[in-house]
C-alpha cells in the first residue's frame, strides 16, 4: 500500500539533490516520520517512538498555540521589520524581561544559531576593534564562514585543523570527565589554560577581542563546568579589553531545568549572548542578547537588517513559544522530568559497568559509555548499537561527543515522566543485550 514507506526510495530522493546532508541514521531502516505530538515521533505505519533528541521542538511537536499563532499572522500579515507591528514591539519586550541581567538590555533577530553567533562574533569585533577570538576545543557553533572557522570539533570539522584562521585561538575542552583535569576545583586549572593563552596574545601585541563559549559542554554531552570556571575566565578577558559571548543556541531557554540560561548556573552575564532553537520551537528563529553600548559600536560599520528576522510571522512565533514555555511551566517540568531521569540513569550507572558518566542537567543530559570505567576507553561501537536497537524499542536517541560515546539526551522538553522511563527501561533492556553480545 502506499502509505508504507519505501525508505530505500526516500534515501535515494534526499541524497541525489542533497549529498552535503550531514547526519544520516538508522543505514537501512531509518523509519519514514510523519507527524509528531507532544515528545512523540509518529512514522508512516502509526508506530510512536519517544523522542529524546529534538530540543528545536521544544514546546513538543506540532503544539496548537504555535501552528495557530504562525498561522493567524500568515493570514494576517508577514513581513519585515521595515515597518512597525505591535506583535514585535511586545516580543522583543519579552525577551527583553527574560535576559539573565537588566545589562543585557538590546536584542537583535535573525534566523538561526549560526546567524546569531555569527552576528555576535561581529558585534565584538567592532566594539572592540580587535579581531582575535578565544574558544573551546571541541566545541560547534555554526556553518557561517566564521563560525565554521570557531567550530573545534574534530567530528564536524575534520580539515579545520589546518584551514583554521589565525585569528582563532584554541583552549581545552572543559571536561572533568576525561580531560587533563577532573579534580572538583579544576576550574582554575581550566581557567590558567585560556589566562596563558590570553597573556601570549597580549604579548604578541593581538589582545584577544572575544572570548567565546557554550555555557556548558554541549558536545561532551552535556558536561557541566566546574563552580567557579566562567567566572574566572570573563574576569581575565574583561581585564585585557575583550569581551565574553556565550553561545545558548543549545542550552538555554529553560531546557537546563534550574537555570533559565546556562550562564547563570556559572553565576556569570555575558556581553553578547546567542540564542536559537528552542526560541523558535521549530519555526526558524535566532536572537543575539547584548547591552546597548556594544549595539551602539555597530553604528557607521555597515548595517544590521535580516529580512525575516523580526518579521511578524517570526515575532508572533516566538511570542507563542513564551507563551507556551510560561503557561504549562516548561522549565519547572524539565527540572523536574530532569531530576527524576539522572536519579533514574545515576542507578542503571550503578548496575552497569558500560555507563561510566550521566552529565548534565535538567532535559540536557548525557549517558557516556565507557569500555574501562579506570581508562575511560570509549565504548563506540556498542554507542552506536545501542542507539540502532534503542529503535526497536521504540526510542529515538542519538550518540554525540567527540568520540560517539555519549547518548545525547535533549527532548522536547514536554517529555513526560512516563516516556523517561519509557527511555530509561527500554535502555536497562538494550544494555543487557550489548553485555551479552559483545563479550
Ligand atoms: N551553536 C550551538 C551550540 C549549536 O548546537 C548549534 C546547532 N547545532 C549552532 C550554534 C548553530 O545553530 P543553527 O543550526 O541554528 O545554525
Amino acid at each position: 500500500a502506499h502509505w508504507i514507506a519505501d525508505t530505500a526510495r526516500e534515501r535515494e530522493r534526499r541524497t541525489a539533490a542533497m549529498p552535503t546532508a550531514a547526519e544520516r541514521y538508522y543505514d537501512d531502516h531509518a523509519p519514514q516520520i510523519e507527524r509528531g505530538w507532544r515528545d512523540l515521533l509518529i512514522d508512516t505505519n502509526g508506530r510512536a517512538y519517544v523522542d529524546m533528541v529534538n530540543n528545536v521542538a521544544s514546546v513538543g511537536h506540532a503544539h496548537p498555540v504555535l501552528a495557530n499563532a504562525v498561522n493567524q499572522q500568515m493570514l494576517t500579515l508577514n513581513t519585515n521589520s521595515r515597518f512597525l507591528y505591535s506583535v514585535l514591539a511586545e516580543y522583543i519586550e519579552r525577551l527583553v524581561a527574560l535576559a539573565p541581567d537588566p545589562t543585557l538590555s538590546v536584542v537583535m533577530l535573525v534566523n538561526s544559531g549560526s546567524e546569531a553567533v555569527d552576528l555576535a562574533m561581529h558585534l565584538a569585533k567592532v566594539h572592540t576593534g580587535r579581531k582575535d577570538v578565544v574558544v573551546l576545543r571541541e566545541g560547534y557553533h555554526g556553518w557561517t564562514m566564521a563560525t565554521d572557522a570557531v567550530s573545534t570539533s574534530a567530528f564536524d570539522n575534520p580539515a579545520a585543523s589546518g584551514s583554521r584562521p589565525a585569528w582563532v585561538h584554541v583552549a581545552d575542552a572543559v571536561n572533568t570527565y576525561r580531560g587533563p583535569h577532573r579534580r572538583s576545583d579544576a576550574a582554575d586549572a581550566y581557567a590558567a589554560d585560556v589566562v596563558t593563552l590570553l597573556d601570549d596574545l597580549d604579548s604578541k601585541g593581538t589582545p584577544a577581542g572575544a572570548f567565546l563559549c557554550e555555557p556548558v559542554f554541549g558536545n561532551g554531552g552535556g558536561i557541566v563546568y566546574p563552580a567557579g570556571y566562567l567566572q574566572k575566565v570573563y574576569a581575565a578577558v574583561r581585564e585585557r579589553g575583550g569581551v565574553c559571548i556565550a553561545d545558548e543556541v543549545q542550552v538555554g531557554l529553560g531546557r537546563l531545568g534550574h537555570y533559565t540560561w546556562g550562564v547563570e548556573q556559572q553565576g556569570v552575564v555575558p556581553d553578547i549572548m546567542a540564542v536559537a532553537k528552542a526560541l523558535g520551537g521549530g519555526y526558524p528563529l535566532g536572537c543575539v542578547y547584548t547591552t546597548p553600548a556594544i549595539a551602539a559600536s555597530l553604528e557607521g560599520e555597515g548595517m544590521f537588517f535580516s529580512s525575516a528576522g523580526g518579521s511578524t510571522a517570526s515575532a508572533a512565533a516566538g511570542l507563542a513559544v513564551l507563551d507556551i514555555i510560561r503557561d504549562e511551566g516548561l522549565q519547572q517540568h524539565a527540572a523536574a522530568v530532569g531530576d527524576h531521569l539522572a536519579s533514574r540513569l545515576e542507578a542503571l550507572r550503578e548496575r552497569h559497568l558500560l555507563v561510566g558518566a550521566i552529565h548534565g542537567m535538567g532535559l540536557y543530559q548525557g549517558v557516556e559509555l565507557v569500555l574501562d570505567r579506570d581508562t575511560r576507553a570509549p565504548a563506540v561501537n556498542e554507542t552506536a548499537w545501542i542507539c540502532d536497537r534503542m529503535l526497536d524499542h521504540g526510542v529515538i536517541v542519538q550518540a554525540t561527543s567527540e568520540r560517539r560515546n555519549v547518548l545525547k539526551v535533549k527532548p522536547p522538553l514536554t517529555l513526560t515522566t512516563e516516556h523517561a522511563d519509557v527511555f530509561v527501561d527500554a535502555l536497562e533492556k538494550v544494555l543487557y543485550e550489548v553485555e551479552a553480545r559483545f563479550k
